[in-house]
């Protein structure tokens, strides 16, 4: 026993079984064995009668069949001695498989019970004390019993042979066999040619079986179940089975080799082409050009941050871009992508710190009053400092709301907005979604298309240079209404923190992260936002401004700003306040300050000439001034012709007794027309109410109230557009008829005919009280017309308004021309509350209107009214139709109820 165990201990690592050192069972020699050769023994033919008892040497990884002849490692002292205890005996062994390959020292029930008796041919002693030995599989056996396992197994065995079968269907599976193996040899890299010979010569169908099963590399199990199974047919269909799935396995392999030699050889040849393409390119003297753009762009994208995906793409796109010539549409196709790459601010941001203090005193120097706006402003900056600050990031579903500025044109929307960049150190872009018609102007078109152009959004963030602006979503309540696509998603993609991480654009086709941009919308209409946008917004109202408001916002910043505008300076123009009232009375009609500012700004440019074609010499201005006739006659420069032909323009000045002789006279104070040379050039232009009419020409506007409301019939409803309140002249008129009608014209939606249809009943219903002839009725085709102009939105806010007219006009009565009215009407006469009530009483107020009826429910709304309003105009209060008629209609003008004029087509 001592020396088993120095014999396991000294037992090398087999290279080829990794770490099976203390193996006890056979292992397939590897072929470059290098052995010392010990007793050698000549070969002895394959036949022999099988004793009762042998000893069993299992096997790790390796079935031996009948027939076969093949070297086994010995190397464990158990089964070195089994080996040599053979020699001394009939030298014959039993082959047996054990069941798990990786297990040593096997006991009985670890091996297969069907195996081959083997015969010993010679051996071969190693100098690690192993053995390599050549067997001759003689036999299968079956193991009955084993009846000792030391110093190894050692069991009672019988033949086992298989039954001979020379059938129909044993010879076709055959053939089918050989034909299948020589295919394999074909293919199978690690067959011999030669082995396809032998196969086919083989009469033996065993030996033939026991051939193909122990050349093929297969599972181990299926070598064994080859073995076991007791026909040949059985064994065959085995063998045909498992050639035909290698067959397909190596065929498929086959084609997949092919392929990647072609498109290696594609590769090869591309290569080729490109070097002669640089060659032709080189003689034609493009190459250097093209070189030179390519090292440019490799240049600024060296200097470039960008995100690694940008980085990425833009080096693919380069190497791409190398090798297309330059006349190749392709080349500026690609060109531009990089550029846009490049001129991206993935990583650039100007992330100022949020100062909430100086925020505010921001706010306020550019923006007049406006406080309630001002001061949510000013929360959420604070908000975002805060958060910043203690390094709170959004966690999933709590979202920034996104401030929603709503209001007609011109009321400081778009300045706030920058404003707020500015208090935020940010830069400012924006984008209009009012024109946009398609989903792809927002997002891109692939690039794929032609002429393709990344979408508005990455447009705007490459004009902003930085990737946190503050970015303004102009006009977001015109998404959707005639929009390809779906608007609404996309743009919820934009805002959602958790998506614009990540935002695609078609035409960039990588990610851009928007999560630091700080978004702002604006919008006219709140109705006409999608309710998926409008949830995620805080809405910030601005209903327009009233007289005194736009006067004060006018002189202290619109002025200066159109002052500045035009190169002008405090000392060369003034604007008088009662001027300024008169722009905003006579030529402007609006809720904001837009065309207010436009005129202005006419105003500066008409000053600002009038400037510049003074004579730039003071002595010259003496001189004309002191001679009318010099200038007359002097005309050979243009400089002194100039203030000639200005004289029509410059002379409506009434305040100016005598002719004023030139420009530079006409809006001085007087003592600027008599002064000296100096004093006539330093002296600003006045610009008073005579001037406004002078320089901004025939007053735009004028109270049309008075002459509209002239006969009974008409009644001033007002209305809310998204451009701001404003009034609108509803008309009734009368023609006897047959038949009893009511048409209605004008733009009205359905809910606006609802409400006209009970107007009219409730007009009827009270016929009595009004003291209307029921007859009159009968006879009677009633029309009711609300003028298209102002009342784009569909709402029964004239309903009072419509049934004052009615009863206006068949009472006879006329609506008393100072008023105007707004609210909804029942059919039993009710007056109920309706919306927009600032807008609507600054455009009352707007447009000269001093009293104003209104629903009773509505009167909460006046208390956030400017005081200027509330202390200017009179409201009053209504529940019943009835009072308004009584606050509303005048006595009767004539005893006859007015009948129109006949309704032309
Ligand atoms: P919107 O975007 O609402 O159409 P803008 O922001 O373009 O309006 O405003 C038009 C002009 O009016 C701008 O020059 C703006 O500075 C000026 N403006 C509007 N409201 C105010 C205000 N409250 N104070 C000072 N200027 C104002």
């Amino acid at each position: 026993m001592s020396e088993h165990d120095k014999d396991t201990q000294e037992s090398p690592v087999d290279p080829t079984e990794g770490g099976t050192a203390e193996s006890e069972a056979a292992d397939p020699a590897p072929p470059s064995q290098e052995a010392v050769v010990g007793e050698i023994e000549p070969a002895e033919p394959a036949q022999a009668s099988i004793p009762e008892t042998l000893p069993v040497l299992p096997l790790r990884g390796l079935v031996v069949y009948p027939y076969a002849a093949l070297p086994l490692m010995v190397g464990q002292a158990r089964s070195v001695q089994l080996v040599d205890d053979a020699m001394r005996g009939n030298r014959l062994v039993a082959l047996v498989a054990q069941i798990d390959p990786s297990v040593e020292n096997a006991r009985p029930d670890q091996v297969r019970r069907i195996g081959t008796a083997a015969r010993i041919l010679q051996l071969l002693r190693r100098p690690d004390g192993g053995l390599m030995v050549a067997m001759q599989g003689l036999e299968r056996i079956r193991i009955d019993e084993y009846v000792s396992d030391s110093p190894y197994l050692t069991a009672r065995v019988s033949a086992y042979p298989d039954p001979e079968d020379s059938s129909l269907e044993v010879e076709a599976l055959r053939r089918n066999a050989v034909a299948a193996f020589q295919q394999l040899v074909g293919l199978a890299q690690y067959l011999p040619e030669e082995l396809a010979t032998v196969v086919m010569n083989l009469e033996d169908t065993r030996q033939l079986i026991y051939l193909i099963a122990g050349s093929l590399q297969i599972d181990l199990e299926i070598k064994q179940e080859v073995l076991e199974n007791d026909s040949l047919s059985g064994k065959l269909r085995k063998l045909n089975e498992v050639m035909s799935h290698e067959l397909e396995v190596l065929e498929l392999g086959r084609r997949i080799q092919g392929q990647a030699q072609e498109e290696m050889s594609k590769a090869q040849r591309e290569y080729i082409l490109r070097e002669q393409l640089k060659a032709i390119q080189r003689e034609l003297g493009e190459s250097d050009d093209q070189q030179a753009e390519i090292n440019e762009l490799r240049d600024r994208l060296e200097k470039a941050q960008l995100s690694p995906e940008a980085r990425k793409e833009a080096d693919r796109e380069l190497s791409r871009l190398e090798r297309i010539p330059t006349a190749s549409p392709e080349h500026s196709v690609i060109r531009t992508y990089i550029d846009l790459l490049i001129s991206l601010p993935w990583m650039t941001s100007s992330g100022g710190e949020i100062d909430v203090p100086a925020a505010r005193q921001i706010l306020d120097e550019d923006h007049y009053d406006l406080e309630k706006i001002k001061d949510r402003i000013l929360e959420y900056l604070a908000v975002r400092k805060m958060k910043h600050d203690r390094g709170i990031e959004g966690g999933p579903g709590e979202r920034e709301p996104l401030l929603c500025l709503v209001g007609p044109p011109g009321v400081g929307k778009t300045s706030l907005g920058q404003s707020i960049a500015r208090a935020m150190g940010r830069k400012f872009t924006r984008l209009s979604l009012g024109g946009v018609r398609d989903e792809a102007e927002v997002r891109g078109h692939r690039r794929t298309y032609i002429g393709a152009m990344p979408g508005s959004i990455i447009q705007a963030l490459r004009r902003a240079g930085t990737n946190d602006p503050v970015f303004m979503l102009d006009e977001i309540d015109k998404v959707g209404s005639d929009w390809r696509g779906d608007p609404s998603s996309a743009l919820l993609e934009v805002l959602d923190p958790e998506q614009n991480r990540e935002f695609r654009d078609n035409y960039l086709d990588i990610p851009f992260d928007l999560s630091r941009v700080t978004f702002i919308a604006t919008a006219n209409n709140l109705d006409t936002i999608p309710p998926p946008l409008l949830d995620r917004m805080e809405v910030l109202q601005l209903p327009g401004y009233t007289e005194d408001e736009k006067v004060m916002i006018a002189t202290r910043y619109l002025v200066p700003k159109q002052r500045r505008a035009n190169g002008l300076t405090e000392s060369e123009i003034v604007i008088e306040e009662s001027a300024i009232r008169e722009v905003v009375r006579a030529y402007t009609r609006e809720a904001g300050v837009r065309t207010l500012e436009r005129q202005i700004a006419s105003l500066c440019r008409k000053v600002a000439r009038q400037i510049s074609e003074r004579p730039a010499d003071p002595a010259a201005v003496n001189g004309r001034i002191e001679s009318d006739e010099s200038i007359a006659k002097d005309t050979s420069t243009h400089e002194a012709q100039a203030p000639i032909l200005e004289l029509p323009n410059v002379t409506v000045d009434p305040a100016e007794t005598k002719a004023p002789r030139d420009a530079a006279e006409v809006d001085l104070p007087e003592d600027a027309s008599e002064g000296t040379s100096s004093v006539a050039t330093a002296q600003p232009e006045v610009v008073d109410v005579a001037a406004v009419h002078r320089l901004l020409g025939r007053e735009q506007f004028h109270n049309e109230q008075a002459e509209r409301i002239d006969r009974p019939g008409v009644a001033t409803g007002l209305v809310w557009t998204p451009v701001g309140g404003d009034i609108v002249f509803v008309e009734a008129a009368r023609t006897p008829s047959k038949e009893e009608r009511l048409i209605l014209t004008g733009q009205l939606g359905e809910v606006m005919k609802e409400s006209a249809q009970a107007a009219l009943t409730c007009v009827r219903a009270g016929s009595s009280r009004l003291r209307i002839d029921p007859e009159l009725w009968d006879q009677s085709t009633l029309h009711i017309h609300v003028p298209a102009g102002a009342v784009p939105k569909d709402g029964p806010s004239a309903g009072v308004t419509m049934a004052l007219a009615v009863a206006s006009l068949m009472t006879g009565r006329p609506v008393r021309a100072d008023l105007a009215l707004t609210g909804e009407i029942t059919l039993r006469g009710k007056v109920l509350p309706v919306g927009g009530i600032k807008e609507k009483m600054l455009g009352a107020h707007r447009a000269g209107i001093r009293t104003v009826l209104l629903p009773r429910h509505n009167e909460r709304d006046l208390e956030d009214l400017p005081p200027e309003l509330r202390e200017e105009m009179r409201f009053v209060l209504v529940g019943e139709i009835q009072e308004v008629f009584d606050e509303a209609l005048l006595p009767v003008v004539t005893s006859v109820v007015q009948e129109a004029e006949p309704i032309s087509a």
